[in-house]
């Protein structure tokens, strides 16, 4: 009993230990990744090993290669960390090893999911009636709500796609901008309607979708069963659809309108950045990460549908030893997986640590600081190239070959970590505000840096 008892602790103790060395910590050191894989290879042992030291060696050979993308100077991809009630509601989430399959193997994993989810939808602005599956990432969620968009569409014209599949179905038509996120693309090879579907619509100098481009592509598609695809936070600007006008658009044309905002649809759960996602409630399906923006642990976001009947006519499945488990969909009847995880715990607790004024702050104060880079680094004498209006922040060293040397020699700095992205045919350097532990002192250490190494590489230094 008591050899339990310490074990737990003892990973309790690595990771808390670990937590609190994330601000002096450095943020991406280079690893021998050969030597890391060695650490962890060797002949699978033929006998039992005591826990204690199964999770003493896990700690020695993981620690070299652990990144700290959780830390306040990691403004790498889009990532966040995880705030304290949520990693401990996790740690509870394994401990209790709980199925949240539905509410016969977890009703309290059910009714955390069920909670949260109303949260959510009311954080974000969602309807209330809308149906809300936790999912593992926007990518799970945007194929979740293209599911949920190719059952209606179908159905629309008259052809039961979870019956009778994709053969013989009216063409279905899918419009993005083409500056999707790529998960859009694997969502649809995933869903059968295959990338030769997707027509691509022209997008504005930052990457926000152009309505009047849209209309037109709508107009010459003619009727028929159609998808569009909106955005609400591009990965390199952070720029919104024009939400309102796509969405009415899209309806106008019988069509369905999905919205993925795995990060930028947080903008919403601010009075300072709502009007970049106005309209978003007029939608049909929504995807949002939790493991972005609003810092809960992985695996976590959202899939939301306007009509939780449609989201579980494309995603449930039925069973003759399911039967009795009855109630709303919930659970599994809203995902693609069966068996699930909890993390339902870990977002109530998440959202409850924070409260409706403590997500809002989060959003504000990301945003006020993706501006104080953007302005530090223009006063460093370097370009920043997007119109900072949420978190993601794109700045130029010169030509190509320079501002790739610049995103190495941060990378293998230490000091603050961010990455290399090509924008309208150039690199640049991407930087994502999205950790809510970090303060002005980080983003001024992580200016000073930028600097110091940019003006240590020759050359010249601007475009
Ligand atoms: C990150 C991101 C995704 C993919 O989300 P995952 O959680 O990594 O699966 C999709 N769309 C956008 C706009 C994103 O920023």
């Amino acid at each position: 009993m008591d050899e339990l008892r310490h074990l737990f602790r003892r990973a309790a103790d690595h990771a808390a230990d670990y937590r609190l060395s994330l601000p002096e910590r450095p943020v991406g050191v280079p690893v021998d990744q050969a030597v890391l894989n060695e650490a962890f290879a060797g002949p699978l042992p033929d006998a039992p090993t005591p826990p204690e030291r199964v999770l003493a060696e896990l700690v020695t050979a993981a620690e070299p290669g652990l990144v700290a993308t959780a830390g306040p100077r990691y403004f790498g991809f889009v990532v966040g960390g995880a705030s304290p009630a949520a990693t401990a509601a996790d740690m509870l989430a394994a401990g209790w090893d709980q199925i949240a399959f539905n509410a016969v193997t977890s009703p309290a994993a059910v009714a955390a999911e069920t909670a949260a989810g109303t949260w959510l939808k009311e954080l974000l602005g969602i309807p209330a009636t809308a149906s809300a599956g936790f999912v593992t990432g926007g990518q799970a969620a945007n194929t979740a709500g293209l599911a949920a968009a190719r059952h209606q569409v179908l159905a629309d014209a008259g052809w039961d796609v979870e019956r009778r599949g994709l053969p013989g179905a009216p063409a279905v038509r899918v419009f993005a901008g083409a500056e999707r996120h790529a998960t859009i693309d694997r969502s649809l090879r995933l869903l059968g309607l295959g990338t030769d579907a997707l027509h691509p619509v022209s997008t504005g100098p930052q990457g926000a979708i152009d309505p009047d481009a849209l209309a037109a592509a709508l107009r010459d598609a003619g009727p028929g069963p159609t998808i569009v695809c909106l955005q609400a936070g591009n990965v390199n600007t952070g720029a919104c659809d024009d939400l309102r006008r796509a969405c009415d658009l899209v309806h106008r044309h019988g069509g369905w309108a999905h919205v993925d905002g795995a990060f930028g649809l947080w903008a919403a759960a601010s009075p300072a950045t709502r009007h970049l996602v106005d309209g978003l409630e007029t939608a049909d399906s929504w995807a949002c990460d939790g493991h972005k923006w609003l810092n809960l642990p992985y695996d976590t976001a959202f899939a939301f549908c306007a009509r939780p009947d449609v989201h579980a006519a494309a995603m449930s499945y039925a069973a003759a030893y399911l039967v009795g488990s009855g109630g709303a969909p919930a659970g599994a009847d809203l995902t693609a997986e069966s068996s699930r995880r909890a993390r339902g715990f870990a977002v109530w607790a998440g959202l409850r640590e924070l409260g409706r004024d403590g997500v809002a702050a989060l959003v504000e104060r990301c945003c006020a600081l993706a501006r104080r880079f953007a302005d530090g680094l223009n006063a460093a004498g370097f370009e920043v190239v997007n119109d900072v209006v949420l978190n993601q922040v794109l700045v130029g060293f010169g030509d190509d070959a320079r501002t790739d040397r610049v995103v190495a020699a941060v990378q293998t700095d230490g000091t603050c970590w961010a990455g290399g992205t090509t924008w309208r045919g150039r690199r640049l350097m991407r930087i994502s505000v999205s950790n809510a532990t970090t303060t002005e002192a980080d983003v001024d250490r992580s200016v000073a840096a930028i600097a110091r190494l940019a003006h240590g590489i020759g050359g010249e230094l601007v475009h």
